[in-house]
Order: structure tokens, then C-alpha cells, then sequence
């Protein structure tokens, strides 16, 4: 079987394993595969990050921050530091035990959840009701939403709007500050704050208490741009991540959800839905294979490698295209670990003529 981009569905028999990317990694040179950190950076952000902005988007007021004053615009300081900062990912309950769910699973038009990708897809503009649950539902906390890149690759670049979307002639940012603008997300709480650390852009939103009787704090969020803008997101498979952190940035909790913005939730659902079907039976069918020896899977080395490489010749950049596809796939397979190896090898997709 042969899919639409001439990879062949058998990836699995090709299968060079660890010791023969290691073999490639030192025929081409460890100075030509910069390693990217993507979400291997253990040291949080949050402590790392200072507070640079935060605006009100109700009265877009300027702001005390924690008794410091908000840069103007114009200052030098606006766009802070630039010192190699990626959002951490790591999904952690914390002592409040912090959870949200979707307030409505039921599927419409315009927004649509993948139970099996564990993904929300919906239109641009559309309203996402979540609930947020933190236990004890102590008040003073706060409930912080960023934007990211799925890809570790991107990982460290901000997600932003598009230069299209951001046009002040846009319906959509008419009477917002131009430094909101700029923000994919927006959380409908008039209460929340937008921030700009280290040039990542996120929604500050006091929780307050569920309402008596509640279990929980209802939030809706608009996306403003789709994924597929260019000179924005660009194609880029993009995560929600949020925190529940406390008056002092301290964060409690962090969850994640991949959220796809589209002009087609129902069709882009259902792609990414065979995608991950496509490679599935070849699990389970390996799985019930191996010996007992090899049920329990080593953990493979997950770090994020970026080769830019120039190669003459169609054929051969196909070639490689292919290698790094198989061996991906491969290791997919005898791992098990199709939600992690998806997106880079998706990636390589994309870049196949
Ligand atoms: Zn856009």
C-alpha cells in the first residue's frame, strides 16, 4: 500500500533503529543537527519570566503589575529580553487537583471534539465554552490560557495572529488595543488580562468561586486566526496549555488540549482521525507478536533533532524525506508511542512535494 505522498503504509519493516540514526548523526556531524530543547527544558518559565505587560481588554487601562508599571509601547523595553524561553507542557493535577472539560461535547458545524486525538477542532470566531474544576475552590486564584505550538520544533516560538487578522480594519479588533490585537486566544471573562512574556502571549483570567451549587468555573474562548494563516500560525498544529497559578505567578496546575482552528472542524477532524487509525492495526498486531521479553517497551530517546540539510536532486530529497518518515514510523510501531512521533512525522508530510 502506498499512500498519496508514495510512503510506503509497511514503514515498520524498513526500520532502522536508534544505533542507525546515530550512525547518520555522526556521518553528517553533530554541529549540522542544532538541538532543540522543545519541552525537555525542565526549569519553569514562570520563574524565569518577569512581569512585562498586562492589559485590562474591558477598558484597556494601563496597569500596576505586581507594583511595577507597564512599559508603554513605544518604550525599548516592550519586547522584553530574548533569552531561550518554551512554554513548559507537562500536565500536572497539583494539590488542587485542576481539571477542565468541554461544557458541551455535542458536535455542531462549527465546532467539533475528537474523542480518540483528544482534540477540540472549530471554526475561527467560535465561542468554546471549558469548565474548570480546582478542588478546594479556594478564591484569589487565577486561570492562565497560552497558545503554543504542538511541534517541539516550534516550541519556542510565539503563537501570533496573522498580519491579515491583525489589520485594525478588522471588524473583530475594533476598540481593542493594538497589544491585544495580537493575540490568538481571547478569553470572554471582561476581567482577563493579556500578557506578553518574553514575546509568548497568554490570557490572565481571575477564577474567583463556582457559583453555589457549582462544581465548577465556566470560561469561553474565541481563536481569532486559523491555523492555516500564513505568516501566523502557518499550518503549525498549535496546544492550549493552562495553568492555575496563584497571585505570585506560582503555578498550581497545568493542563493541555490541542485545539485545531479550521474552516472545516468535521472534515479536518476526520483526516486526523484516519491518520491515527492508519497506523493503529500495525500496533496491535506487533503487539500480540512480541515475545513477553519485549512487551515492556524501553523508552526511546525523545529529543527533538532539526536537520536542515541541502540536497541535489529530487529523488534523493524525496529520499531522505522517506528515511526520516520510516524511521519514525518504525519506532512508532515498536514503541507504541503514536501520539508523540504523529506530529514530526505529519511534518515531514507537509514538506513532501
Ligand atoms: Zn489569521
Amino acid at each position: 500500500m502506498t499512500n498519496t505522498n508514495g510512503f510506503s503504509d509497511s514503514q515498520e519493516s524498513a526500520l532502522l533503529d536508534d544505533d542507525a540514526f546515530s550512525e547518520l548523526q555522526r556521518e553528517i556531524g553533530s554541529n549540522t543537527l542544532p538541538l532543540l530543547t522543545g519541552n525537555m527544558i525542565e526549569e519553569s518559565i514562570e520563574e524565569k519570566f518577569e512581569a512585562d505587560q498586562k492589559y485590562d481588554v474591558t477598558n484597556l487601562t494601563q496597569q500596576y503589575v505586581e507594583g511595577k508599571v507597564m512599559k508603554n509601547e513605544d518604550s525599548p523595553e516592550y519586547y522584553p529580553s530574548s533569552e531561550a524561553t518554551t512554554p513548559v507542557r507537562e500536565e500536572f493535577p497539583g494539590c488542587y487537583n485542576f481539571q477542565f472539560s468541554l461544557a458541551n461535547q455535542e458536535s455542531t458545524k462549527h465546532r467539533i471534539y475528537s474523542q480518540s486525538l483528544r482534540k477540540v477542532f472549530i471554526n475561527m470566531d467560535e465561542t468554546l465554552p471549558l469548565r474548570f474544576k480546582w478542588d478546594p475552590p479556594d478564591d484569589g486564584l487565577y486561570l492562565r490560557t497560552t497558545m503554543v505550538f504542538s511541534l517541539d520544533q516550534y516550541a519556542s516560538d510565539p503563537v501570533r495572529r496573522c498580519h491579515n487578522h491583525m489589520a485594525l480594519n478588522n471588524t473583530n479588533n475594533r476598540d481593542y488595543d493594538p497589544r491585544v490585537i495580537k493575540h490568538v486566544v481571547r478569553c470572554l471573562d471582561h476581567s482577563s488580562m493579556y500578557e506578553e512574556r518574553n514575546e509568548h502571549l497568554s490570557v490572565l483570567t481571575p477564577l474567583r468561586t463556582p457559583q453555589p451549587g457549582s462544581q465548577y468555573v465556566l470560561m469561553n474562548f474565541k481563536f481569532l486566526c486559523k491555523n492555516s494563516c500564513p505568516s501566523g500560525m502557518n499550518r503549525r498544529p498549535t496546544d492550549l496549555i493552562f495553568t492555575l497559578e496563584d497571585h505570585k505567578r506560582t503555578v498550581l496546575g497545568r493542563r493541555i488540549l490541542p485545539v485545531r482552528v479550521c474552516s472545516c472542524p468535521k472534515r479536518d477532524k476526520m483526516k486526523e482521525e484516519s491518520e491515527i487509525t492508519d497506523t493503529q492495526p500495525e500496533a496491535k498486531k506487533r503487539k500480540h507478536c512480541l515475545p513477553v521479553s519485549k512487551k515492556l517497551m524501553p523508552s526511546c530517546d525523545t529529543h527533538v533533532f532539526n536537520v536542515q540539510l541541502n540536497i541535489i536532486g529530487k529523488e534523493n530529497y524525496l529520499a531522505v524525506l522517506k528515511y526520516a518518515y520510516d524511521i519514525m514510523a518504525g519506532q512508532a510501531s515498536r514503541t507504541g508511542q503514536y501520539e508523540f512521533f504523529k506530529p514530526y512525522m505529519d511534518d515531514i508530510l507537509r514538506k513532501t512535494p
